[in-house]
Parts: structure tokens; C-alpha cells; sequence
């Protein structure tokens, strides 16, 4: 910086200085040398004329001198007054005595002694001339003239007076023209002063220093210098852009960003960071410890000394309670000190530079995934995972103390209803309400978990007997059974109760757990709403399902299966339209094994595939055997039924084409059955392949409707012909209202679907009559036929069909007779 008592000389002032200093000395040396010489001058030439006018005077008085005529002499001499300044002029005999003299007008008059002076003899004010007449070499007199050197001191002085008037009159010239010429060739320089100065508080002023039209050094370094400028606005310009840039970016950036100074003052801080900590402009990092209720003040202090020591950056995790709301807040901060290089070369702590990332959300995110893990959000109840971490403590500290304990399994009878009928959210009411139900009924020290769906596990602690084992399990099915409503509709729940007890049923979580189950099972199995304890029996039960897949292994191989059909009636024509197919089982020791045993653990096991191929050859081969009696009998299709695992098997498709091509048999006599539960898996696969059924010219009907997840929805979208209306709601009517609606709400939906529908398990004529009613288009059921062998149905096709003509005779009979009675 330039300051005021600093203030440089100026250029142009320092320039004329020493060239006006150069021009007085010059015009100086000059004036000294013209008057040195201009005296030098003026005295030889006195002297000169001296000499010649001696000469002149000694020729001229030669004759008088010789003759001695003193008057001629004196008169020769008298010649002398016509030249300025000569006092006397005098003529000497040769024996040196004086004979004639001409003396000016108060002047010192002759010497009468003539005496030789060197040519010339001065002093400052007169000069004197000395010579020798000789008249061919003989001397003959002696002449000496004395001048006054005042005259040519005068003309020397007026010669100075007339150079001084001329130097003065040259020099006053030569400086005005040498300022002139100095301010214009440094103008430019002084500009670009100026504009230095200007651009110096002002960078990026458009302002340039003048450039001049002539080509030399100060016009090249005035283009470099603006060249220069507008390189430095441009820079600048880049400079403060992308400032700018990295200042919007750190305003707006998503996590807290600041500056401290050394002295740890704070230079910057961004929105965020106040918003993190809820402070606006502190000063420094005393007032943030402050006001930000920092737990452990000293860590954070020397956190920031130990970044000062350190070139990395550090890091710190910490946690605050703002001081505006009192709020938690869990915090990462990373902090890197900065160094700027010297000139010298040395770096220098100028301060540190930080980031603050807010990890309240993610921590509490974190803590109730975890809670979560652990915890079914719904009940609120430790779900199997934390179960299945904590038994095992729980066994080894029973062990320990030599105490007992009881694993209880609990599963909601008819649960699967109440979310059929009423919906999922009721369902999650009702499971919510039996949660807090279990969670009352049990004492502290016991443990309830939600396994999943309609599913609970008890774990009763410190409990030795079965007889406090039973009023503890009493008191649960009777705090189950408390009725509760539901969407307005009151619901009688109930549950099963499978029990097995720590030692005597098992040691360890996994025995426990699968005999627990195993008595819940028998618990269903004997009809629900009760509790089992687990026996040997049970066991031997399960090991009977593992002896039953033994057999059925082998009932495969040996032949022992075999299938009856069920005929199902068009309600229009009351006559067999197609045939159920039902798969039975008669085992040589056991005797008939319902499918509803086998059918479950062939699919367990994935023993329903080769069953299912089994089926597929054995219908299509007795097709083929019975192909006119089939026709004849007005017999149009045969429905298969197919479990979800036959379904989605890939090879299912070309195992039926290759059977109905090995014995001719058309596709389009063929019908599947599928359960809705079975169709859940996956929309996308399960529509390709339907299609691929649809498009091998099979019909495909959703079996046990209304006990799935009836999705209008999810069956627009699947290429179905029939539906099935489940046994279950038609078995109840005319009591039932309620399975009336259901039952005529689902006739009436899929006719608007352009599906077909078919009634399972009718066993009344008024419960045809009603589906007649709602225009359901066909019926199956014990009413018309029992399951029977291909042969006998076809052998008693005409009766069957009477019987169903005697029913329509009866409906149509009954309903006369109750409009008579209406009217
Ligand atoms: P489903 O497909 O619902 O078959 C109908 C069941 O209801 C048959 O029992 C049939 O005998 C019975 N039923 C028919 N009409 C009436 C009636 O009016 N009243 C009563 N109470 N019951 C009636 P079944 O033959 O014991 O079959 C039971 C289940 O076994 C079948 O239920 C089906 O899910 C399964 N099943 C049978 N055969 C096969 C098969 O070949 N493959 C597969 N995957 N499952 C099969
Ligand atoms: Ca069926
Ligand atoms: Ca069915």
C-alpha cells in the first residue's frame, strides 16, 4: 500500500530535475569556457597591438632617433592617443635614457631609464610592452608602451552582459520545451499510475490505462499492462464464479459446513449447520460448547487441538441437546486444519475447516430397524427371531436353577375367516386385541411372541407342573374366547393350544419347539379351541405322516391308486355336463386313505408330482378306453385338480401334451382346478401360465372360492372359465343369510367377469333351488352323486340324470306351491 508520507517522488519532477541540472551545467561549463577565453583573447590581442603599435612607433621614430630630433619623436609617439587605454609611450637612446614621450592625460609619466621587461609584463590593471629598435641590426633606441587594460575590460564586459542575457533567454527556453516534452512522453506513465491505483481498490473495474498512437517502450508496456488487466478481470471473474459456486453450494449443501480461525473464532457457517445446531452466527467455539449443551466439553476441545497437530482430517461423533428446543440431536463432525505457504515457504495454521452431518434420523432409523428385528410392528410383540435368540438363554438358565418351563403354541382358530370376510384390517385388529389379551394373562417373568400370521408362542417360566401349566393355558382360552367386535360384527374368537414342557418333552429349543407344534396340530386335528399337551402318542402320530409317505411311495409304484368322478350338472338342461375328477387311495392293511390326508403330504414331500403324472396317464387312458360312452353320456370335460406345486412345475404342460397325444385324447375335454390360495405366488407368472394352458386348449376354474384372498382385482387379470364357490358357504344354506349373500355376491361378480359359476358340495334341493335362483349355471354335490368309479357313472348316466330332472320337477314344485301360498 501506497501511503500518504510515502508518497514517491514524481517521475516527470525527478526527470526534469536532473535534466534541468544537466542543462544549467552545460549552459555553465559553456559560459565559463566562452569567458575564460574571452579574457585569454582580449589580452593576446592587447598585446598584439601593443607589440604592433611599439613596432609601428620604433619604425617611425627611427629618423629621429638618429637625427635626434626629440620634437619629431615626441609627435610619432603622439599617434599613440588614438588607441583606448594607453597611458604613456616612450623612446629610449640606446644608452637607455629617455628621449621622447607622449603621456595620456593623468597617467604616471615615462621612467627616464629605460629597463627590459618580458613582452607583455601585467599586472591586473595595466600592461606593459618593451622593445628594441634596431636599424639593420644595430640598436638604435628603445621603445616601451603602457596600456590600460580597462578599455578591453570593458568590451569583455559587455560581451558577458550580452551571453548572460542570451544563456538566460536559451535556458528559460530549453526548460519550457524540455517540461513540455518530459509531461508528454510520461502522460501515459502517469495514466497508467492512475489506472494501477484505481484497479487496485477496484479489481474488477472496467477502466484501462489510455493507450498512444506512438510505437515505443511506454506504449508496449501500456498494452502489456492492459493486457494484464483484462487477463486479472477475467481470472477474477472466473474466480469469483466459481467462489460463488462453492459458497451456493455449501449454503444449500445438506450437512453442516464451517470455518473457525486459529484462535478458533468461528469465520463461516452455513444454513444448515444452524439448523443442525440451532444457533445463528456464534462467535466461537466456547459460545457453541455453551449453548449446545455439549456432554463432554474437554473431548471436543482437544479434538480441535489434536486437528491443529494433524494434518488429516479427524473425526468425532458426538451428541447435543439444542438450547432452543431442547432437542437430541446425534452428530458426526470432521474437521481438517488448514495451512497457507508463506512467501518464505513456510505453512502456517490459518485456520480449520468442517463438516457436521446430522445422524439423528438415521440413528433412530437404525434403532427401530432394529426394534423391529425384533419386534412384530404391528402386535408390538418380540417376534421368532428374537424368540429363537433368547430361548436358548432362557433353557440354560432353567437348567442352571433346575427349574422347568413351558413352550406354548397358540394358533387362532378360524382366523383365516374373520380376514376373508371382513378384511386384513379386521384382522389386524383382532390379532392386536389378542396380543394384549396374552400379554395381560401371562406373568412378568413369561414371554409371548408372535411366530407370524394367526401364529403366537408363550414361553411360561419357572413352572414345574402340568397342573400350573393348565391354569395358566385355561386361562389363555378363556381370555381368547372373550367375544370382541369387529367392523360391527361381533366375533367369538377361539384358539388351539399345543404344549410341551422343558425337561420331560425336550432339552433343547428346536425339540421343544416341534413338539409344541406337533401338539398344537393334535389340537386342531381334535377340533380347535382346546389344549394339548405333548405325549409319545403325538410323536407317534408324526411318525406315522413319515410312514404315511413311505406308502404312498410305494402305493405309487405298486399301482395301489386309482380315481373316482364326480358328475356336475348344467341347472338349465339338469343334466351331466363334465365329470371332478378325485384321486383314492386303498391301501391293502389300512383300506381307503382319504386324499385329504395324502394329498397334503405328497405336497410336502413333492410326491404330488409323480402322483399328478400318475393321475394325468391313468384319467386320459380310461378317456381314451370309454371315448363313446363318454360322448354318449353328454360328458363335455373332465376337471382335474392341480396343487400349486404341479402347477408352477415346468414340465407339467409338455407331461399333458405328450399323454393326450400318447392316447388321443383332445385338449379341450380338459379342466383344471386351482385353489386361489394356490395363485397368489406371483400375478405375472401365474397369468403366462394359464395362457399356456389356455393356449394347449385346456379351461381352467379357481376351486374352493371365497375361502382365498378373493381379489376382484388380481381375477380380472388371470384367463379363467369357471368359478368354484367353496363347500363352505354353500353348505349352510338356506340357515345361513350371510352365506347367502356371499354366495349370490359371488354369482352376480362373476357374471359381470363373464365367468361361469359352479356350486361345490350341494346336498339339499333347497340349496339348488337358491343357487337356481341367483342363476348360478352348475352344481356338484352329494345331491346329485357320491365320488364313484368312471364305469359306474357311466353305467348309471340315465339314472343320475333322472334323479336330476326329480329335483328340478321338486324345486320348480316347491316354488309353485310357495307362490300359491304367497298369493
Ligand atoms: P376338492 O377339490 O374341493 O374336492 C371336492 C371334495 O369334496 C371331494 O373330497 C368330494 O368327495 C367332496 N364332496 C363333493 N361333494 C360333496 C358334498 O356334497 N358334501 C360333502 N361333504 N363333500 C362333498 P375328496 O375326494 O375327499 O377330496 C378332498 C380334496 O382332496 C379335494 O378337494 C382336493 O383338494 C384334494 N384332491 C382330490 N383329488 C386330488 C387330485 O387328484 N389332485 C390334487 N392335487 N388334489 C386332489
Ligand atoms: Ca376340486
Ligand atoms: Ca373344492
Amino acid at each position: 500500500m501506497i501511503t500518504r508520507r510515502q508518497r514517491p517522488k514524481r517521475l516527470v519532477s525527478e526527470l526534469f530535475r536532473i535534466a534541468s541540472f544537466t542543462l544549467v551545467v552545460s549552459l555553465l561549463t559553456l559560459f565559463i569556457f566562452f569567458v575564460v577565453s574571452t579574457i585569454d583573447l582580449a589580452e593576446s590581442t592587447l598585446k598584439k597591438d601593443l607589440q604592433a603599435l611599439a613596432l609601428v612607433l620604433g619604425s617611425q621614430s627611427e629618423a629621429a632617433l638618429v637625427f635626434n630630433d626629440t620634437r619629431q619623436a615626441t609627435e610619432n609617439l603622439t599617434a599613440a592617443r588614438f588607441r583606448d587605454g594607453i597611458q604613456n609611450a616612450c623612446l629610449y637612446q640606446p644608452d637607455k635614457r629617455l628621449f621622447a614621450a607622449y603621456i595620456s592625460e593623468g597617467a604616471s609619466p615615462c621612467p627616464q631609464i629605460f629597463e627590459m621587461k618580458t613582452a607583455g609584463h601585467q599586472t591586473p590593471e595595466e600592461i606593459l610592452y618593451t622593445g628594441t629598435i634596431s636599424n639593420s641590426g644595430e640598436n638604435i633606441g628603445y621603445v616601451s608602451i603602457l596600456a590600460s587594460t580597462a578599455p578591453s575590460k570593458k568590451v569583455i564586459y559587455g560581451a558577458f552582459a550580452r551571453f548572460a542575457g542570451a544563456f538566460t533567454i536559451i535556458a528559460v527556453f530549453a526548460y519550457l520545451l524540455l517540461r513540455n516534452r518530459l509531461q508528454k512522453a510520461l502522460s501515459p506513465l502517469q495514466n497508467l499510475e492512475t489506472t494501477a491505483k484505481d484497479i487496485a481498490t477496484n479489481p474488477l473495474s472496467n477502466r484501462r490505462a489510455e493507450t498512444i498512437s506512438q510505437n515505443n517502450e511506454i506504449s508496449v508496456l501500456v498494452d502489456v499492462f492492459n493486457n494484464m488487466l483484462d487477463t486479472l478481470r477475467e481470472e477474477n471473474g472466473r474466480l469469483l464464479a466459481s467462489e460463488e459456486r462453492f459458497r451456493s453450494l455449501a449454503e444449500n449443501a445438506p450437512i453442516g459446513i464451517y470455518e473457525l480461525d486459529p484462535e478458533f473464532n468461528f469465520t463461516y457457517t452455513n444454513r444448515y449447520w444452524s439448523k443442525i445446531t440451532q444457533i445463528d452466527n456464534p462467535e466461537n467455539l466456547e459460545e457453541l460448547v455453551k449453548l449446545s449443551g455439549l456432554p463432554d466439553k474437554q473431548t471436543h476441545y482437544s479434538f480441535f487441538e489434536k486437528a491443529k497437530s494433524n494434518t488429516a482430517s479427524r473425526q468425532l461423533e458426538y451428541h447435543i441437546r439444542t438450547s432452543t428446543n431442547n432437542e437430541y440431536r446425534h452428530l458426526i463432525e470432521q474437521v481438517s486444519p488448514v495451512f497457507t505457504i508463506d512467501n518464505d515457504e513456510t505453512s502456517r495454521l490459518t485456520g480449520y475447516i468442517g463438516s457436521l452431518l446430522d445422524l439423528t434420523d438415521l440413528k433412530k432409523a437404525q434403532a427401530e430397524l432394529e426394534d423391529m428385528a425384533y419386534c412384530c410392528p404391528l402386535t408390538q410383540l418380540p417376534n421368532r427371531r428374537y424368540l429363537f435368540e433368547n430361548l436358548e438363554s432362557l433353557l440354560q438358565q432353567a437348567r442352571r436353577e433346575a427349574y422347568g418351563l413351558a413352550v406354548v403354541m397358540l394358533d387362532l382358530d378360524h382366523f383365516k375367516k374373520v380376514n376373508d370376510t371382513l378384511g386384513h384390517e379386521a384382522g389386524d385388529e383382532m390379532l392386536v386385541e389378542i396380543s394384549n389379551r396374552l400379554r395381560k394373562v401371562v406373568s412378568r417373568r413369561d414371554l409371548v411372541c408372535r411366530l407370524g400370521g394367526d401364529e403366537f408362542l408363550i414361553i411360561l417360566n419357572q413352572i414345574d407342573s402340568e397342573q400350573e401349566i393348565s391354569s395358566v393355558t385355561d386361562r389363555i382360552l378363556a381370555t381368547v374366547r372373550k367375544s370382541l367386535d369387529l367392523r360391527d360384527r361381533k366375533i367369538d374368537p377361539s384358539c388351539s393350544l399345543g404344549v410341551a414342557r422343558y425337561p420331560d418333552n425336550g432339552i433343547s429349543t428346536t425339540e421343544l419347539m416341534r413338539n409344541a407344534d406337533l401338539a398344537l396340530y393334535a389340537s386342531k386335528d381334535q377340533g380347535k379351541d382346546r389344549v394339548v399337551f405333548f405325549s409319545s402318542d403325538l410323536a407317534n402320530t408324526a411318525s406315522e405322516r413319515v410312514e404315511l409317505e413311505r406308502k404312498l411311495k410305494r402305493a405309487i409304484n405298486s399301482n395301489l391308486l386309482s380315481f373316482h368322478v364326480q358328475p356336475k350338472i348344467c341347472l338349465n338342461t339338469w343334466k351331466v355336463v363334465s365329470v371332478e375328477v378325485l384321486m383314492r387311495w386303498e391301501d391293502d392293511v389300512d383300506g381307503m386313505i382319504p386324499p385329504d390326508k395324502f394329498i397334503p403330504v405328497a405336497e410336502e414331500t413333492g410326491l404330488i408330482l409323480p402322483l399328478g403324472e400318475w393321475l394325468l396317464d391313468s384319467v386320459f387312458s380310461s378317456m381314451a378306453e370309454y371315448r363313446k360312452n363318454i360322448s354318449e353320456a353328454g360328458i363335455q370335460s373332465f376337471a382335474i385338480n392341480l396343487s400349486a406345486r404341479q402347477f408352477y412345475d415346468k414340465n407339467l404342460l409338455n407331461i399333458m401334451n405328450s399323454k393326450l397325444d400318447k392316447h388321443q385324447v383332445d385338449a379341450q375335454m380338459i379342466e383344471f382346478e386351482l385353489t386361489e390360495s394356490s395363485l397368489i405366488e406371483n400375478i405375472d407368472s401365474t397369468i403366462s401360465v394359464m395362457h399356456s394352458f389356455k393356449d394347449a386348449g385346456c379351461k381352467i376354474s379357481i376351486d374352493d372360492f371365497g375361502t382365498g384372498y378373493s381379489s376382484l382385482s388380481y381375477l380380472k387379470q388371470l384367463p379363467i372359465d369357471v368359478l368354484k364357490i367353496d363347500r363352505s358357504f354353500i353348505s349352510d344354506i338356506p340357515q345361513d343369510e350371510n352365506d347367502m349373500e356371499i354366495s349370490s355376491a359371488i354369482i352376480a361378480m362373476a357374471h359381470k367377469l363373464g365367468i361361469s359359476v359352479i356350486a361345490e358340495g350341494t346336498e339339499t334341493p333347497e340349496q339348488i333351488a337358491f343357487l337356481k335362483e341367483q342363476h348360478c349355471e352348475f352344481a356338484q354335490g352329494y345331491l346329485i352323486s357320491k365320488p364313484i368309479p368312471l364305469e359306474e357313472l357311466l353305467d348309471s348316466i340315465n339314472e343320475i340324470n333322472q334323479r336330476c330332472s326329480a329335483i328340478s320337477e321338486q324345486i320348480r314344485f316347491s316354488q309353485e306351491k310357495s307362490a300359491i301360498a304367497k298369493d
